[in-house]
């Protein structure tokens, strides 16, 4: 079942001739294997997006959905912790303002619409394909820590658990994930459960060239991690 879905969407896209997914490939995808996601909900107007930020409850969080951009904050399209009705029409309005500014001419779906998930800690998990060890698993600390201090660490897949140990243990930025000075100490056995899981998806589908959950949003310990953002890239696989 799982194999027959994850194919079929696959071949859709490269038969349309697309190599970057939809948020809802990438959520069905993700979602075959278990992999934890906020729900997401795409809004054609500023009222539906009421609708169904009241459905989820407030506060929530806005996305502009749209192919064009991928970096969806550098736009002025994100916009988290909107606590009403009011607040969502304002940001709603300003968002698509902003974007038009910034990338005329992007096609525009709407907004995506999610609960506002609250983290002790963002990390990356990544797939980058190599031509020839095949797909290479990417750990590292959200923000700055990737961004400015390229504190990543890497391994070919597939990976065990206690390879994804190891990778966490690599980082520079791992004593913030264990409590550092008082902070609360994560859920590292969510985040290697679903670094486990992210190894077998890309195994397992050798047209995925890319993928980035960035962030995921790392919960107190017990209380799990969740994807609040993804990126999935395919090409056709070579035969030989
Ligand atoms: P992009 O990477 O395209 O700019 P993201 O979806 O990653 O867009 O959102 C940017 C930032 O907004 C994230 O790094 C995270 O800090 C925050 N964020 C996104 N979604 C949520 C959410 N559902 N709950 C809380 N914070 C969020
Ligand atoms: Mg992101």
């Amino acid at each position: 079942m799982r194999e027959e879905r994850r194919t079929k969407i696959i071949e859709q896209a490269l038969a349309s001739g697309r190599s970057l997914l939809t948020p809802q490939e990438c959520v069905e995808l993700l979602s075959l294997y278990g992999i934890p996601l906020p729900p997401s909900l795409l809004a054609k107007t500023s009222s539906e997006a009421t609708e169904m930020a009241a459905k989820l409850g407030f506060p929530v969080v806005l996305k502009i959905a749209s192919d064009d951009i991928v970096h969806k904050s550098d736009v002025g399209g994100v916009r988290v912790g909107i606590n009403s009705k009011e607040e969502l029409e304002m940001v709603y309005a300003e968002i698509m303002a902003s974007v038009k500014k910034n990338c005329p001419g992007a096609r525009i779906e709407g907004v995506l619409v999610q609960p506002m998930i609250k983290g002790v800690q963002e990390v990356i998990v990544g797939i980058k394909r190599d031509p020839s060890f095949g797909p290479v698993v990417l750990l590292g600390l959200g923000g700055v820590w990737v961004e400015l201090l390229r504190d990543v660490s890497l391994r070919i897949c597939p990976v065990a658990r206690d390879d994804v140990l190891e990778m966490l243990k690599e980082l520079k930025g791992y004593p913030l994930l264990n409590g550092y000075r008082g902070s609360k100490p994560v859920d590292l056995e969510a985040l290697i459960d679903l670094t486990l899981k992210v190894s077998q998806l890309a195994l397992d589908l050798p047209a995925l060239s890319e993928m980035d959950l960035n962030p995921v949003m790392l919960q107190e310990q017990g209380k799990g991690c969740i994807a609040v953002d993804y990126r999935m890239i395919i090409t056709k696989p070579e035969v030989d």
